[in-house]
């Protein structure tokens, strides 16, 4: 199997795009110049990074196990815990807990991209809307994610300023302030009317059940602070034994990720509480009454046991070799399945099963390896590329 011919036209196109080519262009000179600023001014992430990498290698080989232990520990906080092996039984557990005729805010999830969350609790019949800004864009758009982090990286200021026009029907300019205010006008009342909040983590630490949440635009608090229930769905990649090391992966994760430091980092734990009366501890304060983490294999466990393509599982989905990738850099998230370029391929073949997919992005993958040289995970793809061309064209 080799690259599919809709795929070599869905390529073509894209990389014919000027629009693409432009909101791309303006889109990589920033992150590169934040990058370098946020590692310039905290050298110290670069030392750090080698840390986590350790840390990384560490948990992988022992996903099940800090799975089991954090659950017990979310169960002590008054939280509830489910691990799920695959995508029907992570959208059953959910699904289940959301019931029918809801309103759902939901936070950025490749996870729940993964397994199609917003979709299939929307076929349940609950009114599902994206809140991150990038995420909402798309879901206007009725199209997919092109990034893991920005995920309307290849939408210019000017597309999303028709969208907006179109949504409010007023003419609006295409000035960013403007549309992010916009954004904030249409999505601020579901926050408070919504039955639940649904996020992802981007690390857990095993020893307290506290899932760690980076971000800057607020829509994380406000979807997983406001609404009566919280769900997050993690990967079993993201678990760490301890707090302390969940903090040097989160550290690392936003330097990377184009930041010196992000607006805010949640660490939820369990479902809010009080004891201010006779020191009595009472659930349901003002945050979620209930919190329920589903921890998602997918396929992860299996990817685990081998010992070059395990490494993708260490990534911290910090987007920095998507930015380097100089395929990407013209063809945007086109160069992609629900995960993008080189490592995408990996995630295609094993967790998202879609061979056709993985044989393309495999085979487009240049193996320049500019990507290892950004990634503070030192992710060797091109070793991973060569394996799964030999694995896609010699199948066991
Ligand atoms: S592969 Fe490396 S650079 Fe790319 S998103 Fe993952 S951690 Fe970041």
């Amino acid at each position: 199997m080799t690259i599919s011919k809709d795929y070599r036209k869905e390529l073509r196109d894209a990389a014919g795009n000027e629009r693409i080519r432009l909101a791309l262009a303006r889109a990589i000179k920033s992150y590169r110049t934040n990058t370098n600023n946020a590692l310039k001014k905290f050298p110290h992430t670069i030392k750090m990074a080698e840390e986590v990498k350790a840390i990384k290698e560490h948990s992988i080989q022992h996903m099940m196990a800090l799975a089991r232990k954090a659950s017990e520990n979310i169960e002590e906080n008054k939280g509830k815990a489910y691990i799920a092996k695959t995508a029907k039984e992570a959208l059953d557990i959910i699904g289940g807990i959301v019931g029918k005729g809801k309103l759902v805010v939901k936070a950025k999830s490749m996870t729940a991209e993964e397994i199609e969350l917003r979709e299939h609790l929307e076929e349940e019949g609950n009114e599902v809307y994206e809140t991150d800004l990038g995420e909402f864009i798309i879901q206007k758009l009725g199209s997919r994610p092109m990034h893991i982090l920005s995920p309307a990286i290849h939408v210019p200021r000017e597309d999303v300023a028709v969208l907006f026009s179109k949504i409010t029907g007023q003419e609006l300019p295409p000035d960013i302030p403007t549309l992010v205010a916009t954004a904030r006008k249409l999505l601020r009342e579901k926050f408070f009317k919504a039955d639940v909040g649904i996020s992802s983590a981007n690390v857990l630490a095993a020893d307290t059940g506290a899932l760690f949440l980076i971000e800057n635009e607020g829509n994380i608090r406000l979807a997983t602070g406001a609404p009566p229930v919280h769900i997050a769905l993690v990967g079993l990649e993201k678990l760490v034994p301890t707090l302390e090391e969940a903090f040097k992966v989160a550290e690392v994760t936003w330097r990377y990720a184009n930041y010196g430091i992000p607006s805010y980092v949640s660490l939820i734990s369990g479902p809010s509480k009080t004891g201010d009366i006779e020191k009595v501890t009472t659930y349901g304060a003002h945050g979620p009454k209930e919190f329920h983490v589903v921890f998602y294999d997918g396929g992860r466990t299996h990817l685990a046991k081998d010992p070059v393509l395990r490494q993708a599982l260490y990534c911290l989905r910090c987007g920095g070799c998507l930015y380097e990738c100089p395929v990407f850099s013209l063809t945007a998230g086109y160069f992609g399945d629900k995960y993008f370029t080189g490592i995408g391929a990996v995630w295609a073949k094993e967790v998202t099963k879609n061979l056709e997919k993985a044989s393309s992005l495999a085979y487009t993958c240049l193996t320049c390896g500019r990507c290892k040289v950004r990634c503070p995970m030192k992710i060797d793809v091109p070793e991973m590329i060569l394996k799964l061309r030999k694995s896609i064209a010699e199948p066991e």
